[in-house]
């Protein structure tokens, strides 16, 4: 049987051995990201018949959306936020721009927990409105632009009294850091203060950590990218260690690692999001509505609704056939918004539902502790729904084990995180204080919302289906 500890102690020594190595791997993993960016404006356009093997454009985009942002948002389960730490060139580019920027302190503004969310909403808007998985501009245009962002945001703030790099950016900013710190929280690794002091403030611009995490203090995963740079194994109370712990535990204990609204919210919008940002492209409903929306606003005289939006904003490409207007950005946006605020609607339902019931059982807690609390059993739901609407070209090549195994993949990955969301409420019902008996009502509201959840990734698994 594999000794957890030593297994972490072998991993944790490697990984401050080669501490001093990993610039050269983020300067290879910036060339690589340039390259997968930019050279595919330079290719010749994709024809009928070519493959990622034979075009270029076609390789850069399957590495991004089948394997990249797949496989990134599945291994928070597994290693955290190693991407990160250990080869994000985003992030080390931000880091390399603060040492010898402006070091200005990062403002309130910044600060604020809603600042990655409304990043989020805009960039997966802006993704569909401009077409980031299929179109190689696209694509140019929204990484190209979040890497901007990384390295002014990394020039500009820091602390000027700090001796290393800052990474505001990736801390308060970067919509997929956001994705992968909220979803590390389930995983299996986590670095742990080896002497915990709890009256300090969780954040501070001082000290080693990058991303301001207050080490001494640390209690949860999420901000927390793996750099190694608190970690010294031969001060036996100084710093933090590595850990495996059991997959879920951050969360059925949610209560002893900051629990925090802004997250619950964004499991709740993030599955709306996903939804959206899939369906317009699959339900007959979108045209009806576009249609309906389109001939409203012509009623009203609004005939530059008609007109080609801006390239930055919407896809607009003759030469493919594609030319979005400002119909269609409003269309596809407010869909997206529309069935983001639904799903949080529902799912604010059902979790209060939860906790209301709970309460009844004699759980302890108030009723928006329990909500708080609860809200984190949609994490695995939630993840999926990210991995299957914005991932979709992980699963085409799935059909070499046979005509249904892309569909019996997704269907095997949802019902895995619909069970696990499951298990994550009973157990977090557990830590409010009720015993097995007492859990089965209040735990329904939560199923229902999980079955919702599944019932709306049908189209996606299985195709178009006329709804009248
Ligand atoms: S937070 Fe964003 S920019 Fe920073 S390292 Fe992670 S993915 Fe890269
Ligand atoms: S807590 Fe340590 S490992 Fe985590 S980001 Fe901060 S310095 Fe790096």
């Amino acid at each position: 049987m594999i000794d957890a500890t030593r297994a972490a102690n072998v991993i944790e020594a490697f990984f401050v051995r080669v501490r001093p190595c990993l610039g050269y791997l983020h300067v290879a993993f910036f060339v690589y990201f340039m390259a997968l960016l930019f050279l595919p404006l330079a290719t010749d356009e994709a024809v009928l018949g070519d493959t990622p093997l034979t075009n270029f454009a076609l390789f850069s985009n399957y590495i991004m959306w089948g394997l990249w942002f797949p496989l990134v948002l599945l291994s928070v389960i597994f290693t955290g936020r190693s991407w990160c730490g250990l080869m994000c060139p985003m992030g080390a580019a931000s880091e390399w721009a603060s040492k010898s920027g402006l070091k200005r302190s990062i403002p309130w503004w910044l600060r604020s927990e809603w600042t990655p969310h409304v990043s989020f909403l805009i960039i997966t808007v802006l993704g569909q409105t401009i077409g980031v998985r299929e179109h190689r501009e696209g694509m140019a245009i929204v990484f190209g632009g979040t890497l901007a962002c990384a390295i002014i945001f990394g020039f500009l703030y820091g602390n000027a009294e700090a001796h290393y790099g800052k990474r505001a950016w990736c801390r308060h900013t970067c919509p997929i850091g956001l994705l992968l710190g909220l979803f590390s929280r389930m995983g299996i690794v986590q670095f742990t203060p080896k002497r915990k002091v709890v009256n300090l403030a969780r954040y501070t611009e001082r000290g080693v950590c990058p991303t301001m995490i207050n080490i001494n203090r640390k209690d949860e995963s999420r901000h927390c990218i793996e750099c190694f740079k608190c970690v010294y194994p031969d001060k036996p109370t100084a710093g933090l260690k590595l850990e495996f712990r059991k997959p879920g535990v951050e969360i059925e204990k949610i209560r002893q690692h900051n629990p925090n609204i802004m997250e619950v919210m964004f499991f709740f919008i993030g599955i709306g999001a996903a939804l959206g940002g899939f369906l317009w492209l699959f339900l007959e409903q979108y045209q009806t509505l576009r249609l309906a929306v389109g001939e409203w606003a012509l009623g009203l005289g609004w005939t530059w609704i008609g007109e080609a939006a801006p390239g930055w904003l919407v896809s607009s490409h003759p030469q493919r056939g594609e030319v979005y207007n400002w119909l269609d950005f409003f269309c596809i946006s407010g869909y997206m918004i529309a069935w983001a605020l639904g799903t949080c609607v529902v799912l604010t339902l059902t979790t209060a539902a939860s906790s209301f019931l709970a309460g009844e059982a004699k759980a302890d807690g108030t009723f928006y502790s329990r909500f708080l609390e609860l809200g984190y059993q949609y994490a695995p739901v939630c993840l999926v729904s990210l991995v299957i609407g914005l991932g979709t070209k992980l699963f085409p090549p799935f059909d070499v084990f046979g005509e249904n195994a892309p569909d019996i993949a997704k269907v095997a990955l949802f019902s895995v995180s619909f069970v696990w969301s499951i298990y994550l409420g009973w157990r977090i019902l557990g830590e409010q204080g009720l015993p097995p008996a007492e859990r089965p009502l209040p735990l329904i509201p939560g199923v229902i919302g999980s079955v919702l959840a599944g019932v709306s990734w049908w189209v996606t698994i299985f195709g178009p289906i006329a709804i009248e």
